[in-house]
């Protein structure tokens, strides 16, 4: 699989459709969720072009790998949830049901957020 340039998250990236923008780093920008799963809900992506977090663990730099996941913590940080407590999710891949073909982490809070995933 090649990464998609059309993707959504390109485009935010590129700055060719608008994003909700909380945060930006040389290595990642964080954003609200179009379409929020819970009263917190925010998308931190890495700039680079990776499809998933399989491509993104295997293939992006130390410096990438660490100024991404930094950001992460930034955020839940800047956002006061670190008290209370937060949810972080990525999907990979169908059986995740991933939507958009560019690594990005969930970050879910200010509520309680039930059981880890839902019963089959
Ligand atoms: P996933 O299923 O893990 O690939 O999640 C994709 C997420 O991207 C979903 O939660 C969508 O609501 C969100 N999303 C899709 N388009 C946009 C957009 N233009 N701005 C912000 N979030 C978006």
């Amino acid at each position: 699989m090649t990464y998609d340039d059309n993707n959504i998250f390109a485009k935010i990236l590129r700055a060719e459709i608008p994003c909700k923008k909380i945060y930006e780093s040389e290595h990642a920008l964080a954003f609200h969720d179009i379409n929020p799963q819970a009263k917190i809900h925010i998308l931190v992506i890495p700039k680079g072009k990776y499809i998933s977090f399989a491509d993104f663990s295997k293939n992006a730099s130390k410096d990438e790998i660490e100024g991404f996941f930094k950001a992460v913590g930034k955020v839940a940080e800047n956002q006061n949830l670190v008290d209370d407590g937060y949810r972080l999710l990525t999907n990979h891949g169908v059986n995740a049901g991933q939507e958009v073909p560019h690594f990005h982490i969930h970050i879910f809070g200010k509520q309680p957020l039930g059981p880890m995933i839902s019963k089959i």
